[in-house]
């Protein structure tokens, strides 16, 4: 049966020396503990394998938040999959609404980074979700099945297996205005009902779909208690220990 996953996604935050001792803390405050659920940091490339060597591998995993769609060569400034795996991280977060819109990368980029992720190892964390104008005219559902169609559905069976996705609708991602319980329920158990067209039952069933938007130690409860909400993709609430652990030891 499917996974359930706590993943933080540090975003643009953090100098090198506060993620890992951000790391460290983490890793000890976990230590001696039976968690319900499989821990994630995605931080910032230069973070990535200094914090694989300080947390102990069968609690955290580590996450890049971005990959190349470029196997290498003359890309300055680019990291590719690779790279990312070299580090002693194991997934990708990948189609990140910030990644969409300010940095302009289009569901063909991301079927290419998918590609590239998958071919070195990484497991990726694939984003999905609406703006707000979208789900005030009713189209939000289409907009996510077509952001997962667009992307991921020329994937083997084998392939998809390894995909875990993320619905943030747009209009939650640091606002403080979390999706309600129902209203994550209902967009989860679509995306699910997506999958089982395309990939089939056990596939579907299989697949984790964590919730990501304003979800911090007082809503995290609720919304994991659905049946097709797997966990969470944090981002504020990742950023200390103490707001972290509550959200981990919500399942
Ligand atoms: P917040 O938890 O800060 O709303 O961010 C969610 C997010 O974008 C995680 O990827």
């Amino acid at each position: 049966m499917r996974k359930n996953i706590v993943a933080g996604n540090w975003k643009m935050n953090k100098t090198l020396q506060e993620g890992v001792t951000l790391a460290k803390d983490l890793n000890e405050a976990l230590k001696g503990k039976t968690l319900n659920c499989d821990v994630i940091i995605g931080t910032p490339f230069i973070h990535l394998a200094s914090v694989a060597g300080v947390v102990d591998k069968n609690k955290i995993g580590v996450a890049a938040q971005n990959c190349a769609d470029k196997v290498s060569g003359a890309y300055t400034g680019e990291v590719s999959a690779a790279m990312v795996a070299s580090t002693g991280a194991t997934y990708v977060i990948l189609g990140h609404s910030e990644r969409r819109a300010y940095y302009h990368e289009t569901p063909e980029i991301l079927k290419e980074k998918v590609r590239l992720a998958l071919d070195n190892g990484l497991t990726p964390i694939f984003c999905v979700g609406e703006v707000l104008e979208e789900r005030e005219s009713g189209n939000h559902f289409e907009v996510v099945k077509g952001q997962i169609r667009a992307s991921l559905f020329d994937l083997s069976s084998e392939d998809f297996a390894k995909i875990v996705l993320a619905y943030e609708p747009v209009w939650a991602i640091g606002t403080g205005k979390t999706a309600t319980a129902d209203q994550a329920q209902e967009m989860h158990a679509f995306i699910r009902k997506t999958l089982v067209e395309k990939y089939g039952k056990e596939i579907a069933d299989n697949t984790s779909i964590l919730y990501g938007g304003s979800a911090n130690a007082s809503n995290a409860k609720e919304l994991f208690s659905n049946p097709d909400v797997d966990g969470g993709l944090i981002g504020g609430a990742s950023l200390g220990v103490e707001k972290f652990l509550p959200i981990i030891e919500a399942f």
